[in-house]
């Protein structure tokens, strides 16, 4: 018979659309869904020799045949020997901490960090005892004056939400490697498209399949990118005890979703920028937040590390006297939008915008929220597929009507 395995050296492109395990003797020309909690042993001894080593399939909590290609194309797409995945992006994070934590070890993180991480190492894991420390986003000096000998990991988020401020990949792993600590990055925002950050020197790399892998707005997913050493002595094993599994349905969703995520995410990202542009231009905007723009204070760093790309996501103020007509001004071109969905999420085919302040940053004090640089009259867009001139149009509904 002729090889049809797959050829070395296959290009970005074609291993987000060709990775995966074997096709059944079907011969699916589409991966399968394996939605399938148990597999069906044929005989004891085989039965045996699975659960002891692992190999082969036995239950969907160790592994499921539609998550493993998941698994495999994700680490494909991000250059990393091996991945595993988890029942959403918070789930991925937990499974680092319960991985490579214990009582006692140290974490820095930057302080713009994805709220509900932020909580999850500092509220529910100083509880068992990990300690943190939040340092500036793009200052590297904050850094590297954090690190203690106690210091295990150092976890970064980049460009951050709302404001898509953007740190150097490449210093932050030159301080965790001085300090004999893993460098994490949280690649949700960037996605492998823009940015690949263990090329930069990081260790591990953390998804919410969520948001620009599904793509679509339809399932929560998340992952772990490493090492095949890390992802299989430290991850897998408390995956397959702790339980947050991928589910296969959702795999397989992702799985889909990841072929068509470099025509996604660069589509998305120049309709992004020309509207970040546009509305900069606009009387009514006091600030745009855009990687893509010269005027965003990393421009450059974030041209060279995110492959010349800005990203799909932007935030922009509006100017008011007080914090109480800076929010009218917002809820008001929120409420004059006719097209785009008021919702939380990003990454979706579906442009979103949302008010930060009173969602995502709704528990922050008004004083940290100013020291996170959001303001009542801070308004994010996570620009989806639609017409570029139908966004627009929409934001000038309430753009052009405001008192
Ligand atoms: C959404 C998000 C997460 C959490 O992912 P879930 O899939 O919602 O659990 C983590 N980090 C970033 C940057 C996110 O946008």
């Amino acid at each position: 018979m002729t090889d049809r395995s797959l050829p070395a050296g296959l290009r970005p492109e074609t291993l987000a659309v060709r990775t995966a395990i074997e096709r059944s003797q079907y011969g699916e020309n589409s991966e399968a869904l394996y939605l399938t909690t148990g597999f069906v042993q044929p005989d004891s001894e085989t039965s045996a020799q699975r659960f002891s080593s692992g190999e082969g399939y036995t239950y969907s909590r160790t592994s499921n045949p539609t998550v493993t290609s998941f698994e495999q194309r994700l680490a494909a797409m991000e250059g990393t020997e091996a991945a595993i995945a988890t029942a959403s992006g918070m789930g991925a994070i937990l499974l680092m901490i319960m991985g490579l934590l214990r009582a006692g070890d140290h974490v820095v993180l930057s302080r713009s960090m994805f709220g509900s991480t932020l909580n999850l190492f500092a509220k529910e894991f100083g509880k068992f005892g990990v300690e943190t420390t939040f340092c500036s986003q793009t200052d590297v000096d904050e850094w590297r004056a954090a690190v203690r000998p106690n210091t295990k990991l150092l976890f970064a988020e980049t460009p951050t939400n709302p404001l898509t401020e953007v740190c150097d990949i490449a210093a932050l792993a030159d301080i965790a490697r001085a300090a004999g600590a893993l460098l994490a990055v949280d690649n949700a925002f960037a996605t492998p498209i823009l940015q690949r950050p263990t090329q930069l020197g990081a260790d591990i790399v953390m998804h919410s399949g969520t948001k620009y892998l599904d793509g679509q707005g339809r399932v929560m997913a998340g992952a772990l990118c490493a090492s095949h050493e890390l992802i299989t002595s430290k991850f897998a094993p408390i995956v397959r005890t702790a339980g947050m599994v991928l589910s296969p349905f959702n795999a397989w969703v992702v799985l889909k979703g990841l072929e068509t995520l470099g025509i996604r995410v660069k589509a998305q990202c120049e309709s992004t920028l020309a509207i970040a542009r546009w509305l900069e231009a606009q009387p009514q905007v006091a600030r745009v937040y855009y990687p893509g723009l010269p005027s965003h204070p990393q421009h450059e760093l974030a041209m060279r590390q995110q492959n010349g790309l800005g990203g799909g996501v932007l935030s922009f103020q509006l100017a008011g006297d007080t914090p109480e007509a800076a929010r009218a001004k917002a809820f008001h071109v929120i409420d004059s939008c006719r097209l785009l969905s008021i919702a939380t999420n990003l990454g979706d085919t579906k442009t979103i915008i949302s008010h930060p302040a009173s969602t995502s940053h709704g528990r922050l004090s008004e004083e940290q929220r100013q020291a996170a640089g959001i303001t009542q009259g801070t308004i994010r867009v996570a620009v989806g597929l639609e017409h570029i001139e139908d966004i627009q149009d929409d934001l000038l509904r309430g753009l052009t009507t405001l008192s």
